[in-house]
Order: structure tokens, then C-alpha cells, then sequence
């Protein structure tokens, strides 16, 4: 198997395959809930503040809508493909049919760095993709929001673009979520995703006995998911015995200050440099002696290569498809108990939805009632695949995958075969 990029497609074919044969569909029906609705490729060609002209590939791919509109990130990378968004869209699919809110799969792609963008370079290059991408997004069709290379910012742009294309203050209904509070985003969105990774490492802990006092944990990646989960499981009194980013990782035994390493990656851009920390290579995070592993950078991480050196016994995957599926067996055989991406962080489209409905109702949540939904939502759905995973004596991914395809399988059916 390619360990690349578009390792992601490979990954969710094949965990969709394994769920597909356990159920026993036949191949029509798989067929019905495997292909994509729709996947579209444009070119932008956006005139940045400089007066230069650039040109980039974007992808949107709308996976399946049998439970509602096609809900997901837009990924911003200079490698993002075709395939990888395909395969992302199709975790979204199984993603939100888990944890149980009315929305399909989908997700989008813009190839381009955006370490290389000024702000206003990016702000024009986002507006351009709204405009190439606007007949395929909307409240009924296709949700956005952020994943790898976006932020609330983005979201901001693109929710100003249509209703300025509108001639209105509002839009009507929700068009995108991870908005700025001020613009009809919902507080806590930021960090729901870091936190439900958190919650469901709470849960894992509770079933195998163990108090979170006494764990260590690695992070990997210091983004929106990685610095939020490792912040929140430190506030739980665990200790993060290191973290790292694409560039740099840190190690210290005794634990790291994870507020001061925020502070510190703030004013510096990395994560170098932070007193008190042994440096080491980012790939050293995966041999690092630690009770819980969480890879929250990008996909396809855990391999044959580094699979043995993992230490860890509980894996809770912050990224989407983290884990290449010969090294899932590895895992699987070694009984360590791995939270599946799933499951362990659909906290953010959870609070998404919450922001959906609150924009469209024009209400307002406060963070206590977003944190207890979040909170209780992701412990509930822990303990649904936790139960039949011991139930049918499969893995949590297994269980999770067997829950989510089961659910758009009975949409399907419900809506009706005939065309
Ligand atoms: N990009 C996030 C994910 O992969 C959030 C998607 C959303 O909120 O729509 O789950």
C-alpha cells in the first residue's frame, strides 16, 4: 500500500470494504453508498494584492447526502489531491453518521501552501474559491468549514463572499460553519474538535481502569487539534511527555507546560527553542515512552515502519486516517485500544452542527450548553462502539465503521431505492 498522500483513499476504501463484507451487503448496495455523488475539480485563477495572477487546483468532492447535506472541512495544502479529498469526504460520511447529526460527507481541497500567503494574499485566494465553488455550496447542498490550512478567518471570507453576492447583511440558513463568533459562529467550535479527542480518552481511561493522573502522553501535531487536546489533557492532570509539529519535536519527562509552550509558539512560529525541553526529530514522537499516543497531524503516520516502536496503549486518532491499515493490525493483534478517527474526533462537525442550528434558529448558545452537548454526545457514542466492539469481539474501529455504515444504509433504504 502507498504511504503517500493519497494513502487516505486506500485507508477508507479498505476499512469501508472490511465493514461492507461483515454486513454482508451485496454489490449493488455497496456500490449505491461507496461512489461519491459528485466530485468537481476547478481552477481558480485569484489576482492577489501585488498584482500578481496565480492559478490553483480545487477540489470539492460530495461523498454522500443520504442523511442530510454533504458536511466538511476545506483542506489547504500544496500537495492536497484529488483522491486524498475523496477519501477524506468519505470519512466525513462515516463521521457524521456516527456521531448521529443530519448531515452527509463531503470535503474540498485548495492546492496551495498557505505558509507562502500574506493574510491578504490567502483572504483573495478564499474568495476565489468561493466564487469557482459557489454553485456547490449551501445550507442544502454542501456545508464547509475548516481543516488543514483553513481557520475561522476563511470562513468569515467565505460567509461575507455570498452574502455580499446576495446584497445582504445574513445569509439565509447556514453556508458554512467554524465561523468568528462575531459572524454567527458558535463559541467553543475552535477547540471542539481537541477537546472530544480528550473526552474520548477520558472514556477509554474509565474502561480500562486507569486514572488520566498517571498517564503520559506524545502528541503529535501543535495545530488546532493537536495544542487544544494536549492543553486539555494536561488540564486533567496528565502528563505531556512531548509534542512536536512537522518541523521540530520536544521531550521532557517530567512533562511539558503546555500553556507556556502555546505562549511561546505564539510569539516564535515553532516550537524550538522552548526552555526546559530536550529537541528531537518529529518521527521520534512515535518511539517516545508514553501511556497514550495521540497522532493529530496528517494522515497515513502510523506504519509498518514506526508501528512497532509505539509504546503506547491507547491511541485516540485526532487526525483523520492517521493509521495505514496493515499497521491497524499490528495494533489490533497487540489488544492496544485505538479510538478510531471516527469516532474520536468528530467533536468538531458535532459542534458545527450545533452552529448550523443556532444560525438558522438565530439563537445563541452559551459554552457551558456547548461543552455539556459536546461532552455527552461523545462519551454516549465512546460507549456505543466501546459495547459493540466488545459485543461481536471486533475492534473500536471496526464497531465504529459497522454503526456508521449501518445508519446511512437505513437512510438509503428508508428514502427508497428507485431513482
Ligand atoms: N474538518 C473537520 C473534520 O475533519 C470539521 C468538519 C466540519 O466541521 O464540517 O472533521
Amino acid at each position: 500500500m502507498e504511504n503517500g498522500k493519497s494513502g487516505i483513499l486506500t485507508t477508507a476504501m479498505y476499512n469501508f470494504d472490511v465493514a461492507a463484507k461483515r454486513l454482508g451487503l451485496d454489490s449493488d448496495i455497496r456500490q449505491k453508498i461507496l461512489g461519491p455523488k459528485e466530485k468537481v475539480e476547478i481552477d481558480i485563477n485569484p489576482k492577489l494584492p501585488n498584482g500578481r495572477m496565480i492559478n490553483a487546483k480545487v477540489f470539492i468532492v460530495r461523498h454522500h447526502d443520504a442523511l442530510g447535506p454533504a458536511k466538511g472541512g476545506i483542506r489547504m495544502t500544496p500537495s492536497v489531491t484529488l483522491d486524498e479529498v475523496t477519501g477524506l469526504a468519505m470519512e466525513m460520511t462515516w463521521k457524521t453518521s456516527l456521531i448521529g447529526v443530519p448531515f452527509g460527507g463531503g470535503k474540498s481541497g485548495i492546492r496551495l501552501d498557505p505558509a507562502k500567503l500574506t493574510d491578504d494574499e490567502k483572504e483573495a485566494v478564499i474568495r476565489a474559491f468561493e466564487r469557482g465553488a459557489s454553485r456547490h455550496i449551501g445550507p442544502e447542498i454542501y456545508i464547509p468549514a475548516p481543516d488543514m490550512g483553513t481557520n475561522e478567518m476563511d470562513m468569515a471570507h467565505i460567509r461575507d463572499c455570498i452574502s455580499y453576492s446576495q446584497g445582504v447583511s445574513i445569509t439565509k440558513g447556514c453556508f458554512v460553519t467554524g465561523k468568528p463568533v462575531i459572524l454567527g459562529g458558535i463559541v467553543g467550535r475552535r477547540e471542539a474538535t481537541g477537546k472530544g479527542v480528550v473526552y474520548t480518552i477520558l472514556s477509554s481511561c474509565e474502561k480500562l481502569n486507569k486514572d488520566i493522573k498517571k498517564m503520559s502522553v506524545a502528541v503529535q501535531g501543535f495545530g488546532n487539534v493537536g495544542s487544544v487536546a494536549a492543553a486539555e489533557i494536561a488540564r486533567h492532570g496528565a502528563r505531556v511527555v512531548a509534542v512536536c509539529d512537522a518541523q521540530a519535536g520536544l521531550k521532557n519527562d517530567d512533562g511539558i507546560d503546555i500553556q507556556a509552550l502555546e505562549r511561546h509558539f505564539v510569539q516564535k512560529g515553532t516550537l524550538k527553542g522552548f526552555p526546559g525541553c530536550k529537541e528531537m526529530a518529529p518521527t521520534d514522537i512515535f518511539a517516545v515512552d508514553c501511556d497514550i499516543l495521540i497522532p493529530a497531524a496528517a494522515g497515513s503516520q502510523i506504519t509498518l515502519e514506526n508501528v512497532d516502536k509505539i509504546k503506547a496503549s491507547i491511541i485516540a486518532e485526532g487526525a483523520n486516517a492517521p493509521t495505514i491499515p496493515e499497521a491497524d493490525e499490528v495494533l489490533a493483534s497487540r489488544s492496544v485500544m485505538v479510538v478510531p478517527d471516527i469516532l474520536c474526533n468528530a467533536g468538531g462537525v458535532f459542534v458545527s452542527y450545533l452552529e448550523y442550528t443556532q444560525e438558522t434558529q438565530r439563537e445563541q448558545m452559551t459554552l457551558e450548553a456547548v461543552e455539556n452537548r459536546l461532552s455527552s454526545r461523545m462519551a454516549e457514542r465512546f460507549n456505543d462502539v466501546y459495547d459493540l466492539a466488545a459485543q461481536k469481539g471486533i475492534t473500536m474501529r471496526q464497531a465504529a465503521m459497522d454503526i456508521a455504515v449501518s445508519r446511512v444504509l437505513e437512510a438509503v433504504r428508508t428514502r427508497g431505492l428507485l431513482p
